[in-house]
Order: structure tokens, then sequence, then C-alpha cells
């Protein structure tokens, strides 16, 4: 039963020998690759090669001391809690006598991991950081890894470098496995 007179009829076209053996396709598919082949490359070989940053990128973070060397950061979880991907984890710990050099506050984190698999850069853990501790680098990201375990950045990775002999010059004081651990870093 015919409903409306809309259907149309299409004439069923016996396809050529050349197009039986594929040939205008093949021809077809060829020209766009041919195309493309001459065409800029919408692609980078990263990572030797990177696109310049934008002003406003937030990359890796890294953990500040203060202007004379020491760890600025209290452990006080204000940043892992204000981070929404829940990458942060740290362990807090007491100052010792001796170690005024090391920590600036009385408890400092003997142990703050950040999750960069977890991380989505958006700066919140900078913001809510009371001791102008933490900051998201405007031009470091992440390097590229092949283990997962690779991308949970501890202390050793975090915070700001800096050399023994500046230390000393401030007459910070290391303990020897500090000290060792500084120079193989910066080796
Ligand atoms: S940048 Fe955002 S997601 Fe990454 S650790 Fe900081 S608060 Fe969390
Ligand atoms: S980085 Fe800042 S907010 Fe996070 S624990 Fe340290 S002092 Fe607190």
């Amino acid at each position: 039963m015919q409903l409306t007179n809309r259907a149309k009829v299409l004439e069923k076209k016996p396809m050529t020998l050349a197009e039986r053996a594929y040939l205008p396709a093949i021809f077809q598919g060829l020209s766009i690759t041919m195309r493309h082949f001459f065409m800029k490359k919408a692609t980078i070989r990263y990572p030797e090669e990177t696109r310049p940053f934008s002003p406003i990128f937030r990359g890796l973070h890294v953990l500040k001391r203060d202007e004379q060397g020491r760890e600025r950061c209290t452990a006080c979880g204000l940043c892992a809690v204000a981070c929404p991907a829940e990458a942060i984890t740290m362990v807090a710990g007491e100052r010792k006598k001796g170690e005024e050099g090391l920590y600036r506050e009385e408890k400092y984190a003997v142990s703050y991991e950040i999750n960069m698999l977890r991380c989505i850069f958006c700066g919140l853990c900078e913001e809510a950081c009371p001791k102008a501790a933490v900051y998201l680098q405007p031009d470091k990201m992440a390097p590229p890894r092949y283990e997962r375990d690779e991308f949970i950045y501890g202390k050793d990775r975090l915070v700001e470098p800096v050399s023994p002999d500046a230390r000393s010059i401030r007459g910070i004081q290391l303990t020897p496995e500090q000290a060792e651990a500084l120079r193989s870093k910066l080796a």
C-alpha cells in the first residue's frame, strides 16, 4: 500500500568495469593523501619539539624556598583541601632543633606528593597556599614517562633546588644525607 506519492523510484545503474575495480575510489583516496602530504603539518615531534607556552599557562609545580633557602611549606594541608582532583598528599612533621635553616616554620612537610596524572593544573593549590609555597611554573610541564609511578612527584622533584654552596654561604646546615642527595641531584 502506498501512503504518499512522494516516493521516488531510483534507477540502479550498473557499475562500470573501473568502478568494479575500485579505481575511482583508489585515485580519490590517493589524491587526498597527496594533498595532506604537502600541507603544513598539524602535529609536532613532542617532546623533542614544543610549542610556545601561552602567557597564562600553568605548568609543573614547584615548592618554593624563602630568601634564606628554607622550605616555605608548613604542611597546613590547605592546598590538598582546595585541590579538586585530590592530587596532593602530604605528611606533616615537627621541625627539630638545628633544622631552623632547613624549614621556615616549626611544622613542615616530611613528604609532599602531587599526582600529575590526576592534576588538572587549575592553580587552586597556588591560590589556597597562605605561605606562597607552591607555584605552578609558566614555562614547564610534566615530561612524558612510560610508568605511571613516575608521575607521582615527591619533594625530591618539587622543592626548588639550591646548590650546596649557596646553602653554606647562607649558613644553612645540612645533614650528610641531605647534602649527598642534593649533590647527586645537581650532578
Ligand atoms: S593545580 Fe589544581 S588539580 Fe593540580 S594539584 Fe593544584 S589544585 Fe590540584
Ligand atoms: S604548599 Fe602551602 S597550602 Fe600546601 S601545605 Fe604547604 S603551606 Fe600549606
